[in-house]
């Protein structure tokens, strides 16, 4: 129970930071847009309520890096056969890093007991970064307390899949369950929604999320909400502006990372003709993006 509260806690306090860096790092004319507008796109069946802390929580790639600190060596053992495990029963590839590690892998020594029962260890993402289609990870922490009697190091695969963001399971034979025992094993279904959250390939996606138009006299006024609700960072575009498929401007967009969110406000476009009817406004991408239909938007002149 001290692990629900625990975790409860760790996920409001994450929820907080990131509202707040959302509202008090100034990006460049930025606005974060937590809508969910003009896409139909979603990937398939990718609902498993119960079984992650949030839906669709994967880190970004399915090559996910980590770094073990200062660990005795059985520990360190446990942990990285933990890796070589899921490497082998799922389609997620673990390698060392020296630093900028996606997953941070520390010992204690000290045992500790919570409400009567011995802390194995603790694991779970700390950061994450939420889009229209996935909650990213972009770092998760293990802790491993409590050396692996078994033969398979479970404690240390428990806490693997918590970094990876699945949340305790009810079934005492999985190895998920919040009471260790050496004949647990990883769920097929566990295995199952790695396969399918990790299926949508690590591209960016920018996406124009709403835009807005008005004309005074020949000029032209535009405000468009971007936003990469991708798995990768977009690379550098270009956005056309065409009145009445006449390009009356275009401007490069600079990189952005998944989950960011541009503002752009253009005033005082010349066009040639005071009585347009469309405006379309497209981004061109020259990186694979997961949808380009979202890069698009037509829009009416109101007078
Ligand atoms: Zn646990």
């Amino acid at each position: 129970m001290g692990w629900k509260i625990f975790f409860s806690f760790l996920f409001i306090l994450i929820v907080i930071g990131l509202l707040g860096i959302y509202w008090f790092v100034p990006f460049r004319e930025v606005e974060f847009q937590p809508r969910d507008v003009n896409t139909n796109f979603s990937i398939s069946g990718g609902d498993n309520p119960e079984m992650q802390f949030y839906p669709n929580m994967r880190y970004p790639e399915s090559m996910i890096s980590y770094k073990i600190y200062n660990c005795p060596l059985k520990k360190k053992n446990d942990m990285e056969q933990a890796f070589y495990t899921l490497s082998n029963t799922t389609m997620l590839k673990f390698y060392p890093v020296n630093f900028n590690e996606e997953i941070a892998v520390t010992c204690e020594s000290k045992e500790r007991i919570e409400g009567g029962l011995f802390i194995a260890g603790e694991g779970g993402p700390t950061n994450i970064t939420q889009t229209s289609l996935f909650n990213i990870i972009t770092h998760g922490k293990i802790l491993l307390i409590k050396e692996s009697d078994c033969p398979r190091p479970n404690i240390a695969i428990h806490e693997l899949l918590h970094a990876l963001g699945f949340d305790h399971s009810d079934n005492p034979n999985n190895v998920l369950h919040n009471i260790t025992n050496c004949d647990q094993t990883i769920g097929q279904d566990t295995i199952n929604v790695i396969k399918k959250i990790y299926s949508t390939s690590s591209y960016s996606d920018l996406a124009i999320i709403n835009a807005s138009a008005s004309i005074d006299g020949r000029y032209l006024n535009i405000e468009a909400n971007l936003r990469n609700n991708g798995l990768a960072r977009s690379s550098q575009s270009e956005m056309m502006i065409y009145a009445d498929d006449n390009l009356a401007k275009n401007l490069t967009l600079d990189e952005m990372q998944f989950g960011y969110g541009l503002k752009i406000t253009l005033k005082n476009i010349w066009v040639s003709n005071a009585k347009i009817q469309t405006v379309k406004i497209q981004i061109n991408s020259h990186s694979e993006e997961l949808n380009k239909e979202n890069n698009q938007i037509t829009l009416r002149i109101k007078d």
